[in-house]
């Protein structure tokens, strides 16, 4: 059975549980946050705040509204997402990639969402739009990985996910999913909807854990539950100011998520959207960070680093570090096997047989 608990609906039932809890908030912000981008967090969720220092715990500042979000000229939507709709709501964006939005809830709203402006504030696709979209994938075999997004697809009704699946499943070798249930309330993850999931492989699940607080035993076992169907979860973690900026708490949470089975893949500086700002952090400091993730873990525990870019010939663009500290005729300077350290590599090519 699908386990669906109460949550936190809007500004009044939020800072009522807020005051219950002790903590002294600004009501007036709040309130003011909630009217454009609405509260919604799950039971689970709010129960894993810090009660001894809520203002500045993680799990907080991702699902309370800050006025902060009223605050910046960041542009609604940047990224243009829409401009590639095809069919209404698949968007072809990449050579072999589409992405159809089926859902625009999820079980909680995000504080950080990039799509908050967006997606998450607009009407979003019905049954209908499955057969158009078929009929485009159809016409262009090119496309042959798609991606269910929103919102947040686990959040729909099995039955109207299942349509979907069902749907696009003949026509694309790969399906993704793109979710946050798993961490945002990982009691939906049940065994029938697992079950239902594991009828339509090859099919491959990422979700978004941002800080090592949300690896719990329960996402732990939600995770399970799917990996035991035989389906891959990867992990795209949000590079936050005041949430995972930094080296060790990313050590952390890499380290715990290979230890649930769920490889880091992508960790994406925050898009630059409306009422998000105050989480943006320096690509510069991204890119500091990832040196240090180099030395600390296996190398299956590093992710990607990545920026979405805007523009003709944007989309996501990796951001590494270049390995190359100095090349010459006949060596190359690389970082050494410890941190502060260099290797020389010779690239003087072996002689070989009647060379001697
Ligand atoms: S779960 Fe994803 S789509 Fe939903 S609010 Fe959070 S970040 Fe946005």
């Amino acid at each position: 059975m699908r386990v669906s608990k109460t949550m936190i609906k809007n500004a009044e039932d939020l800072i009522q549980r807020l005051n219950h809890a002790g903590v002294d908030v600004d009501c007036e912000t709040i309130r003011a946050v909630d009217k454009v981008y609405p509260v919604r967090i799950s039971e689970y969720y709010f129960n894993l705040i810090d009660w001894k220092d809520p203002l500045h715990c993680p799990i907080y500042r991702q699902c309370v509204p800050d006025g902060n979000e009223l605050k910046d000229s960041l542009e609604a939507d940047p990224l243009n997402e829409f401009t590639y709709e095809v069919s209404p709501f698949l968007v072809h964006k990449y050579y072999s990639r589409a992405a159809f939005f089926c859902s625009n809830i999820c079980r909680m709203n995000c504080r950080h969402c990039t799509r908050k402006n967006t997606v998450m504030s607009n009407r979003i696709a019905d049954k209908s739009a499955l057969g158009p979209a078929v009929e485009y994938i159809k016409a262009h075999p090119e496309v042959n990985d798609l991606l269910l997004t929103g919102g947040d697809p686990l959040a729909l009704p099995p039955d109207l996910l299942e349509y979907y699946l069902a749907g696009f499943r003949p026509v694309v070798n790969t399906i993704r999913i793109g979710t946050r249930v798993i961490v945002t309330d990982p009691a939906m993850i049940t065994d029938a909807l697992c079950d239902m999931l594991a009828r339509y492989h090859p099919l491959w699940i990422f979700t978004q854990f941002n800080h090592p607080r949300e690896v719990t035993k329960e996402a732990a076992e939600a995770c399970d539950r799917l990996q035991r169907r035989g389906i891959p979860l990867g992990n795209q973690t949000v590079f936050m100011k005041g949430i995972n900026a930094d080296a060790d708490t990313l050590t952390e949470l890499y380290t715990k998520l290979i230890g649930i089975r769920v490889r880091p893949y992508y960790l994406y500086l925050c898009d630059k959207v409306k009422g998000t700002g105050h989480f943006y952090a320096d690509y510069r400091q991204g890119m500091k960070v990832m040196e240090q993730l180099r030395y600390r873990l296996p190398g299956y525990a590093v992710p990607r680093l990545i920026i979405d870019a805007d523009g003709e010939n944007g989309g996501k663009v990796s951001i590494e570090q270049n390995h190359i500290l100095e090349e010459a005729d006949d060596y190359l300077i690389l970082p050494g096997r410890t941190e502060g350290t260099t290797v020389k590599y010779s690239t003087v090519p072996p002689r070989v047989g009647t060379d001697r």
